[in-house]
């Protein structure tokens, strides 16, 4: 069922505003947060006069569970203006291409497909515009295309499914060390050297490694996003996606755990070998890590994004929705972009781990 949030004063389309962290009227300038919104449709839908399956007829009963058994198809019709629109079905939420009203295409995200946790939109379309023109503003070389107004009205905030891994990892690292140590003798010296065995065994939990579920997103610019800060994770609510694209995952927690397992052992194991410290030489014989999975959770995570073709090659503008981090090559110096993109990325991987470690 298509669904459009409205403003309980005005009766107008009801968006979810990052720059107030609650739900904007536009029109009349209601301001309600989630919570307070979902309590407000509860005591609506109790009203006797609301048309509910429950107390509807046997005939609108079969209606409703016809329009259940379509719930995958790509046509649905804009409950504001009638339009008829077409979404590809991992579409949750959108906007009507006549009317302009944000609608939420409900029955996709129940059951297996309603996400526990959301981190909202933080940074809104001006923003993100602004940081955009800031972007294209900086290299001398950007191509002035780029930074034409039409490219920044196709700035699109969408909602990317995630999945969060917990893990328990135990890690075992065994390398040949060797201290090198000059004693005097004599008017010469003599140096020996001490060979050890190093062994370091580290156990550690990880929590909330993500791994994007989204078939259509390039894994690597998902990672480069990252670190999404964890006090934002809101308990997942429809009410959050009003105004926004949003899409529902197409590949599973198996499908895409090994990504995030690799991330895991890496860390512990650079983290082991890290306190191998002090010797001339060290020389790893074996690494060996064992990751219990704790728990996993579904997410959905906020990402401004722009896409446009330049000279003929796909050109995309990402943003970390929650904080700004742009990802995104300038398409003149596009080596230089890159190596700069590599350092902030391995950069941010580590605050992210840290942040989540608990030794
Ligand atoms: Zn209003
Ligand atoms: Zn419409």
């Amino acid at each position: 069922m298509e669904k459009i949030l409205r403003c309980p004063n005005c009766g107008a389309a009801f968006e979810y505003s990052a720059d107030r962290q609650m739900l904007h009227c536009r029109q009349c300038g209601t301001d309600m947060t989630v919570d307070a919104y979902r309590q407000y449709e509860q005591t609506q839908s109790a009203a006797p006069d609301e048309g509910t399956a429950r107390e509807a007829g046997p005939e609108y009963r079969e209606q409703t569970e016809k329009q259940r058994g379509q719930m995958n198809m790509k046509i649905y019709h804009c409950s504001s203006c009638g339009a008829q629109l077409e979404t590809d079905p991992d579409t949750v939420a959108t906007r009507c291409a006549y009317c302009g009203n944000p609608t939420l295409i409900e029955d996709r995200i129940e059951g297996r497909y309603r996400p526990d946790l959301i981190i909202p939109f933080a940074i809104s379309k001006e923003k993100a515009m602004e940081a955009y023109e800031k972007w294209t503003g900086k290299g001398p070389l950007t191509p002035r295309e780029l930074r034409a107004a039409t490219v920044t009205e196709r700035m699109t905030g969408i909602y990317i499914p995630f999945w969060l891994f917990d893990y328990h990892a135990e890690g075992r690292v065994t390398a040949n060390a060797t201290r090198t140590r000059v004693v005097p003798r004599g008017d010469g010296e003599d140096i020996y050297t001490d060979y050890f065995l190093a062994v370091r065994e580290l156990g550690a939990d990880f929590k909330g490694i993500p791994a994007d579920a989204s078939e259509k997103q390039d894994d690597a610019v998902m990672d480069k996003l990252e670190p999404f800060n964890m006090q934002g994770v809101r308990e997942f609510a429809p009410e959050y996606l009003s105004g926004y694209l949003a899409q529902r995952y197409d590949r599973t927690a198996e499908e895409v755990g090994g990504r995030a397992q690799t991330r895991a052992k890496n860390y512990i194991l650079s983290m082991a070998m890290g306190t191998i410290a002090g010797y001339s030489s060290v020389v790893p014989l074996d690494q060996n890590v064992q990751l219990s999975p704790l728990s996993r959770r579904y997410a959905l995570f906020p990402v401004w994004m722009m896409n446009c073709t330049y000279r003929g090659k796909p050109f995309t503008f990402v943003m970390n929705g929650q904080t700004g981090r742009i990802v995104a090559d300038r398409p003149v110096s596009g080596s230089r972009a890159a190596g700069i993109g590599a350092a902030v990325f391995a950069a941010s991987f580590a605050a992210l781990m840290l942040g989540g470690l608990l030794l």
